[in-house]
């Protein structure tokens, strides 16, 4: 059912503890945590603990928690020191944009020269 944990879910998994990740923040309807493979020097995910398949999903059900994640990854930034010089939050939606894990993700990247996309 939307929101509860999926046993196939690699970040539902890390919510749970059963996955190791490195925990930089918590609280209790988020982990954010380093990427395994980052691409810039500070590289977070900030997650929501209930599963849904992506942002959009989340903030139709859960606007709260989707107010949270958002939150959190502002947190991120200011805790990295990357929120004075710039940073990206981005939620990748969907195979053809990059998305790889079907549990909603903020990636939060700074702390090298970002270009502009749009
Ligand atoms: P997506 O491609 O937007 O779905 O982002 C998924 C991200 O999860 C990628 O940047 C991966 O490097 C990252 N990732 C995959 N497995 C793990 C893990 O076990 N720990 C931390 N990050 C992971």
């Amino acid at each position: 059912m939307a929101g509860e944990p999926q046993a196939d879910c690699l970040f539902c998994k890390i919510v749970a503890g059963e996955v190791p990740a490195t925990i930089v923040r918590e609280t209790p309807t988020t982990v954010a945590f380093r990427d395994i493979n980052p691409q810039a020097p500070t590289h977070v995910l900030v997650i929501p603990k209930v599963h849904y398949a992506n942002a959009r999903e989340l903030a139709a059900a859960e606007p709260a928690v989707a107010g949270d994640v958002l939150r959190e990854a502002g947190e991120v930034a200011a805790d990295e020191k990357v929120d004075a010089t710039g940073y990206r939050i981005v939620f990748n939606t969907g195979p053809g944009a990059g998305q790889t894990v079907f549990h909603a993700h903020a990636h939060v990247l700074g702390g090298r020269d970002l270009q502009r996309l749009v």
